[in-house]
Formats: structure tokens, C-alpha cells, sequence
């Protein structure tokens, strides 16, 4: 009696016959990745279970603080569960991070002091990161208080390039940071398996290293997270996977205990660290938001590998394919031109719940170096566990699809838009 979902998205969207065709054949052919993705979603939402459960989280600590925040119980249970579900000593978890890039700048200020080395291993940071590190003089980038930077490019295939990270370790070399997601590039994402080689690589080299993880868009895509693997220190972003589409704002800092305080001691104060900060009435969300993100982090890899196939099959290359395994959210999108690219993005913004009458334009955005367009209405604006799709208008013009808290509105989206780009012939078929 139900329709199937590709017959279900038809009757909503005025589809073309060969694409609801190509629509059923990607979904047709992704049944067996997304029932595997479903399996993989159970053995991380039971690990979350376990952790809530460890900690004693009671209703006490759903409730609002105010004030300076000494002994705020909802923070200490909130820290407890991340330090628990990520496997790490201890972690800074606070909306006064406002974003991932706080939180991993956090990090990196917390651990490096004057004439440190920092080895970035995954080639470029990513945009807003370049400004931390390298950023114009006066604003006190790494840079300019005496970090040195040293970038190693990927290997040509795409993959760290072992022999050329090991040999720009110094004595001087404090810290190696690592990048998980592909970020805003037409390269493939570094697996665990692949960082975990890299920091055993870097550790037998220099052991007093600490291993970094810049861990956004990853969390609970695979079986474990970076601390398991070897990494001392990782951070990430509320605004994507471990806020569970509830958490309004904020960003998060795990690993070793000594780091993460050095972490904590420049987030707030040297002396203060995590030992303020009132929650106020985000605890709920907060908790909540980390307790669902599991299972929201697999909907949107349903999402991603329905959205890779769809592609696929009207000939739009991808990154990665519909059958490769994943590490982290992002699902890259190349349509060749900056009017197939508008016009994808604006496909995804009539599918969002929120905003769906908004055209959305490129515009600047602080961080970032070239015009960015990012569609998608989020019920946390910006925020990218929820569908949405984000775009630096540079060629190959390439999408960046992610999020998607049920996977129907991702399929719905990815639709619209390569309606929108078939209807205006921007495809050459
Ligand atoms: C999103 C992202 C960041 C920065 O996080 P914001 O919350 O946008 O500041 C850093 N690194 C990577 C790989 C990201 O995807």
C-alpha cells in the first residue's frame, strides 16, 4: 500500500519520467549500504546509551543555571558524557565555543606556545583554520606569536603522504594536526584506519608529539573516534554531528586530561579553565541533542549515500561514490559550472522545513576566501547536521551536500535540485 520513496518524492516535485526512473534505480541499488549504515547506527547509539548510563545522568542536571557557573552539575554530567562516548580522559563542552573553528583554535592556542612547530599533515587547513594559523597580522594568529607552520600536502593519490610527514618532524614539533573531512576540496576523507597509521607513523618518529584531530563532520560515522585510534586531542563543532540537530550553539574539546585543561585555560581564563561557565538552559538540548546524534548521524549517511547514487546516475561525478565506505558527513557534488551550481543549491533550499521560499545567493563570509552560497533552512540556523549544502563558487563548482536529520528530506532535496539543473539544461547528458 506504500508507494515506494522515489514514487512518494515524485508526486511532490514535478519530476521528469527518467529522472523518477533514476530515482528509483539509485535507491534500488543502495539498500544494502544504507541497511549496513542502520546496523553500524545501532552499535553507536548503544555506546551512547552505555555512557549516559555510566555517568548517572539524572533529571537534575536537565535543568537551567545562571550566573558564574562554579559546580554547574549539568556541565560536569555534560563533560562526563562526551569524555565517555568519545573514549577520552576529558573534555570541554561549552556553548561559549561558538563554533568548530573556536573549539580547535582553543586547542591549538591551549597546547603551543612560542617557538612550538606545528605540523599541519592533511595539506591545507581548512578556510576559517588558515586565519588562526596564518592569519593578517595584528589579530594574533599562531603565526604571530611565534608558532611556526609547516604544511605537508597530500600525496598525489589523495592520501597522507607518510614519508614527507615524518621527515618535517623537528625537536621543536609539539603538535600534529590532523584534518578527518575533506572540508571545502575535491579530495577523498582520511579514514581512522588511515590517521591511525599516520600517528603510530609520527609517534614512533617523535613520541612526545601530541597527535591532533580536527574531528568535524566525523563523529559517529564510523565504529569508533579518533582518541581510540591513537589521537591525544580532538575538536569539533555542536553545529554538526554531536549537537544531534538540537544544540543550539557550541563546540567541544577530548581527549588527554592535561590537554584538554590547557584547552579550557585559553577558551576561558589560565586559572579559570572549565570550572565556569553556566549552562543556562541549554542542558537539556545539549544532553538530548548528544544522546540522539548517533542516530541522526545515520540518517544523514542514508542521506549522502541516496544523494551519491542519485547523482551518479544522471552522470555527475562524486566524491566519495554511493558504494565507498565513509568517515565523515560530507558528500561532494561536482556540477561543473557556477549556474549548475546555483541552481542544485536552490533544489535543497526548497526542500528545507524552514525558509523554503528563500533563493539563496553567494555572498562573502568572514573566514572564508571566496564567495560562499549555503542553502538549506536549518532549525538551527547554520546549523549542518540538518540538510544543507554549502558552496565556495571556485571551479570545478563543486557541492558540498551534508546533514539530513531524516534521510526522505535528502533524497527530496537531491531531486529538486538536479531537477532544477536538467530543467535549465545545464547538464550535458
Ligand atoms: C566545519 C569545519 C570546521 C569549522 O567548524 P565551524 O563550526 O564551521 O567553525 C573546521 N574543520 C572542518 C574540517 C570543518 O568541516
Amino acid at each position: 500500500l506504500t508507494l515506494p520513496l522515489a514514487d512518494l518524492v515524485a508526486g511532490l516535485l514535478d519530476l521528469a519520467p527518467e529522472l523518477v526512473a533514476a530515482a528509483r534505480q539509485a535507491l534500488r541499488r543502495t539498500e544494502e549500504q544504507r541497511a549496513r549504515l542502520v546496523s553500524q547506527r545501532a552499535a553507536n547509539q548503544l555506546r551512547m546509551l552505555r555512557a549516559f548510563q555510566e555517568v548517572g545522568v539524572t533529571d537534575y542536571h536537565l535543568h537551567g543555571t545562571t550566573g558564574y557557573g562554579y559546580g554547574d552539575a549539568a556541565r560536569e554530567a555534560l563533560e562526563a558524557v562526551y569524555a565517555r562516548a568519545f573514549g577520552g580522559e576529558r573534555a570541554l563542552v561549552s556553548p561559549y565555543l561558538v563554533s568548530g573553528t573556536h573549539a580547535i583554535a582553543a586547542a591549538l592556542f591551549g597546547v603551543l606556545r612560542p617557538g612550538d612547530h606545528l605540523l599541519y599533515a592533511t595539506g591545507s587547513p581548512y578556510d576559517t583554520l588558515e586565519q588562526v594559523i596564518f592569519g593578517r597580522r595584528g589579530l594574533g594568529s599562531l603565526t604571530e606569536l611565534g608558532i611556526e607552520c609547516t604544511v605537508v600536502p597530500l600525496g598525489p593519490d589523495g592520501q597522507l603522504a607518510l614519508p614527507p610527514i615524518v621527515a618535517s618532524l623537528r625537536p621543536s614539533t609539539r603538535l600534529v594536526a590532523f584534518q578527518r573531512s575533506r572540508g571545502y576540496r575535491w579530495e577523498p576523507s582520511r579514514s581512522l584506519a588511515a590517521l591511525g597509521e599516520a600517528i603510530r607513523a609520527v609517534k614512533s618518529a617523535s613520541p612526545g608529539v601530541v597527535a591532533f584531530v580536527d574531528n568535524c563532520y566525523g563523529e559517529f560515522v564510523e565504529d569508533r573516534e579518533p582518541l581510540a585510534i591513537g589521537a591525544d586531542l580532538m575538536a569539533g563543532s555542536l553545529l554538526k554531528n554531536p549537537g544531534g540537530g538540537l544544540a543550539p550553539v557550541g563546540g567541544y574539546v577530548a581527549g588527554r586530561a592535561d590537554l584538554v585543561a590547557q584547552a579550557a585555560a585559553r577558551a576561558t581564563a589560565p586559572g579559570l579553565g572549565s570550572e565556569v561557565g553556566p549552562l543556562l538552559d541549554l542542558a537539556r538540548l545539549f544532553l538530548q541533542g548528544f544522546f540522539l546524534a548517533p542516530h541522526f548521524v545515520g540518517e544523514a549517511l542514508c542521506g549522502a549515500v541516496a544523494a551519491a547514487a542519485l547523482c551518479e546516475e544522471v552522470g555527475l561525478p562524486v566524491l566519495p561514490g554511493s558504494g565507498e565506505d565513509r568517515t565523515d558527513l560530507v558528500q561532494a557534488i561536482r556540477l561543473g559550472s557556477r549556474e549548475a551550481l546555483l541552481a542544485f543549491c536552490q533544489g535543497i533550499q526548497q526542500c528545507s522545513a524552514i525558509n523554503s521560499r528563500v533563493r539563496p545567493e553567494p555572498s562573502a563570509l568572514p573566514g572564508y576566501r571566496d564567495e560562499v552560497v549555503m542553502a538549506g533552512g536549518g532549525f538551527v540556523a547554520g546549523a549542518t547536521l540538518e540538510l544543507s549544502v554549502d558552496a565556495p563558487l571556485r571551479p570545478p563548482f563543486v557541492a558540498y551536500l551534508q546533514g539530513g536529520l531524516c534521510w526522505e528530506q535528502t533524497v527530496c532535496g537531491t531531486l529538486a535540485g538536479l531537477r532544477n539543473v536538467l530543467q535549465k539544461g545545464f547538464l550535458a547528458r
